[in-house]
């Protein structure tokens, strides 16, 4: 049943408001498991498409039909108070290799903690985040993302209102936050692009950067 479960949600909130049982999330997440060993970012199931800004954008694979749906992650908040943390002329008077590694690493702890304990707005864009009430149960909690409101009840398919999400972002967000390894590469990815941005193209990626090692 619904209720008031948080005023702003993190993804460890959403997730643990998932009811493991409805709707076979249990055993379709079991299945992927299975089917794939590990999961890998870049496989086949599920990955990481682009990042702009705070939101993370995953594309995940329909269990029955060949296509991919669109998952969004978005710390748009706690993405904006970072931004406004680092003033980015910092980046060109810091000189010296391990000032260098210090800024990262300051970047780096700030979107570690951003994905552990920021506020999330999710989404998915399969039938059953509209069709079994979870966007309008993202709604009234608060965690849907803003284009994706919805007012409808969904008198017939989950009238108790059951659940936080579809199994696909109950995946994506369980896998954000517990598997170290996707974890981390979201982190860079986030890291990659706050000083693409930052620095105005002084910054040529991480590739270029070979202290990044000290992720
Ligand atoms: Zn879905």
């Amino acid at each position: 049943m619904i209720t008031k479960l948080f005023e702003e949600a993190t993804i460890r909130d959403i997730v643990n408001s998932n009811d493991p049982n409805f709707i076979h999330r249990k055993k379709w997440l079991k299945d992927l498991k299975t089917k794939t060993g590990t999961v890998e970012i870049d496989g086949n199931n599920f990955y990481l498409d682009k990042v702009i800004g705070g939101t993370l954008y995953f594309k995940i694979k329909s269990a029955h039909r060949e296509l991919y749906y669109d998952n969004i992650v978005s710390f748009s908040d706690n993405y904006n108070y970072i931004v406004n943390s680092f003033k980015f002329n910092e980046y060109d008077i810091v000189s010296t290799v391990s000032d260098r590694v210090k800024l990262v690493n300051d970047i780096k702890y700030y979107f570690k903690q951003m994905i552990e304990n920021g506020d999330a707005l999710v989404y998915c864009s399969c039938p059953s985040n509209l069709y079994a009430g979870f966007a309008y149960i993202g709604s009234e909690l608060d965690y849907i993302t803003r284009r994706n409101k919805e007012k409808r009840f969904p008198k017939i398919k989950n009238p108790e209102l059951k659940g936080a999400t579809c199994k696909h972002l109950n995946y994506v967000l369980f896998v954000l936050l517990n598997n170290i390894k996707i974890k981390k590469y979201c982190i860079i990815a986030f890291v990659d692009n706050f000083l693409r941005v930052q620095t105005k193209r002084k910054y040529h990626g991480i590739k270029d950067e070979w202290w990044i090692d000290y992720l």
